[in-house]
């Protein structure tokens, strides 16, 4: 049986020549870090590491690529004592980091660094730390008398925009298994978060006729037009800042829009014929995307796209969605959400303005929270790290989270 006392700090394994068996959250933490999982970069040597060290504890994993096979999630469960796999709780974490370039860091990014009870490296708190913990109490899980199962999910290409964890959530559903909740441990601080907004990420490209400047009446600007748009969709944001729906709970009380990227044009004298940008709104649970959406949708189709053709009969505008986070928004009523509070001691209700996979795995109904180890404010940034106490508190809450299945 594992020592209680032996937690992150514990001194029975520091280092990558343990048997995988007995590798401690710290231990799995400096693995872990070790793979640069930036989300351009494959995660295939992180996932495969893990897959082993599982099956060498007895436990397969099912392995879920995306087209190209260059990244993959992993999925594993381990069964009730019956060998039930239904059920039981999913602890989600996602394996992609954000890029280290331009930031400077005291140590190297991808060598797990101690220095005053802190851990250093880039996805120590988000969220590599959590999935250490995770991966550390396997043994102790394995050894309780569990009736109900636990299931680790692990995912790719979370940093741009939650694209792995859906091919994961599909490939569960294709094999027919469920669960009664899940807790996705983005780094809240061990604190409880049961709501974020959705985030929807869109790319418009506005297509006109390039002429010479000097000859305005045969162009159509697509610039002008985009610029139009752009206004439109400030206006749309004004709204929703003066008329609500409001939560309070959130540092913005209100859903948000904002356009953050344009480009267009080839010349001084030149009127542009293509002006592409990116916008983004973040709903508040309750708020349907497709809703807001429609009424940029509606502004292009019944204004500004006919505008365009008065000069330009091919004049067109092109809307392609890309990143999309849904929003989360757990029920009180919630086994998962109840048995975390317990676990947690902490009955404040949290909203926090980031996303996270967690919408996913309510969309598809599986109940969810957001509870893990470090703080959001520590992550994305250079000397990204979590506190050595953070990652034991997660670990004891992972113990009890298993007692509490038995
Ligand atoms: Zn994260």
């Amino acid at each position: 049986m594992h020592d209680e006392s032996a937690g992150v700090a514990g001194v029975n394994c520091t280092s990558f020549s343990c048997s995988p068996l007995i590798m401690n959250t710290r231990a799995w933490l400096e693995k872990l870090v070790s793979f640069d999982t930036t989300s351009r970069n494959s995660n295939l040597d992180l996932i495969e590491t893990v897959r082993d060290a599982l099956l060498a504890q007895g436990v397969q994993a099912h392995l879920s690529h995306n087209a190209e096979r260059s990244k993959a999630n992993l999925f594993a469960t381990l069964p009730a004592h019956d060998g039930q796999t239904q059920g039981g709780i999913i602890l989600s974490g996602h394996t992609d980091v954000v890029p280290v370039d331009g930031q400077t860091w005291a140590s190297d990014p991808f060598t797990l660094t101690e220095r005053d009870g802190k851990l250093f490296g880039r996805g120590a708190a988000d969220m590599k730390g959590y999935i250490a913990a995770s991966l550390a109490l396997v043994p102790e899980f394995l050894a309780m008398p569990r009736a109900k199962p636990i299931h680790l999910a692990y995912s790719y290409d979370e940093e741009v925009g939650c694209v792995g964890a859906p091919v994961m959530l599909a490939e569960l559903k294709a094999r027919g298994l469920s669960a009664d909740g899940c807790v996705v441990g983005e780094p809240t601080g061990m604190q409880v978060v049961v709501a974020h907004k959705g985030i929807n990420l869109f790319t418009c490209k506005v297509h006109g006729r390039a002429a010479h400047s000097s000859l305005t009446p045969r162009g159509c600007n697509a610039i002008e037009y985009a610029a139009q748009l752009i206004c439109r969709i400030r206006e749309i944001a004004d709204h929703f800042k003066a008329n609500g729906p409001y939560d309070d709970l959130y540092d913005v009380p209100f859903t948000t829009m904002t356009t953050n990227l344009v480009k267009g044009g080839i010349a001084v004298n030149t009127i542009p014929d293509l002006c592409e940008f990116t916008y983004e709104f973040r709903n508040l649970p309750g708020m349907s995307p497709a809703s807001v959406q429609a009424r940029v949708e509606q502004y292009v189709r019944d204004e500004l796209v006919p505008r365009m053709r008065r000069e330009f009969e091919q004049a067109e505008v092109e809307i392609q969605t890309g990143a999309f986070a849904p929003s989360l928004e757990a029920s009180e009523q919630d086994a998962v959400t109840a048995l975390v509070r317990a676990l947690t001691q902490d009955s404040a209700t949290r909203k926090v303005a980031y996303g996270t996979e967690a919408g996913l795995f309510q969309d598809v109904g599986i109940p969810t929270v957001v509870c893990g180890p470090g703080h959001i404010e520590q992550a994305h940034k250079p000397d990204e790290f979590v506190a050595i106490d953070q990652l034991e508190t997660c670990e004891r809450f992972m113990r009890k989270l298993g007692q509490s299945l038995a």
